[in-house]
């Protein structure tokens, strides 16, 4: 489980129907593992994989981020390190001044979940939400890059759009149902 309040929590939402207790990594007080790995694939795996050794108990970590099409895919897996200081503002202002007089201003979200056991077993499931980025920033709902992006088929950002509808499309929640299909 992640060490990020916000992803903690949209993830105790998604899990909340199903009869899993869940531990934070934070809470058993699991140090973090270096996020050394070049996909968000490898990242959670080397997450989860860390928690579910260091715990002994299955381990569920995900990683994720924002990749905008203009941008070759950028910030992507260094979507958290991009915003200096957790400076998101800063973050969305410098990729919106990258994009000055582009037109394509398409970009998407991806999670990759890894779920680990303790016996080295290791499944990812993968989900994305595609859109496009609007200027200025709309909205205070969510948390990270929420409001600079608008899902396709809305009008407004996560960040207006708020929690409801983002637990029905976003790229964690279709990670997660795939996870619940595959291992429930
Ligand atoms: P991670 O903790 O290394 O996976 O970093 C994920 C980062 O990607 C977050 O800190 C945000 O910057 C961005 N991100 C991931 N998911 C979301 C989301 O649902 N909304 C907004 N930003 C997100």
């Amino acid at each position: 489980m992640t060490h990020n309040p916000n992803k903690l929590k949209e993830l105790a939402a998604l899990l909340a129907p199903y009869d899993i207790e869940i531990i934070s990594s934070g809470t058993l007080n699991l140090p973090e593992p270096e996020e050394n790995g070049t996909s968000f694939a490898e990242n959670a795996a080397i997450k989860a994989v860390f928690a579910a050794k260091a715990s002994g108990l299955p381990a569920l970590a995900d990683d994720s981020g924002l990749e905008v099409a203009a941008l070759g895919g950028e910030p992507g897996i260094y979507s958290a390190r991009f915003a200096k200081d957790g400076d998101y503002m800063q973050a969305m202002s410098a990729i919106n001044t990258r994009l000055e007089g582009n037109p394509d201003r398409g970009a998407n979200f991806t999670c990759a979940l890894a779920v680990a056991w303790p016996d080295g077993d290791t499944e990812l499931f993968v989900g994305k939400v595609f859109g496009t980025l609007c200027w200025p920033p709309m909205g205070e709902h969510g948390f990270g890059y929420d409001p600079f992006f608008v899902p396709d088929g809305y009008n407004e950002s996560f960040g207006v759009l708020g929690a409801e509808i983002k637990e029905k499309i976003s790229h964690r929640s279709r990670a997660f149902a795939q996870f619940i299909t595959n291992c429930f």
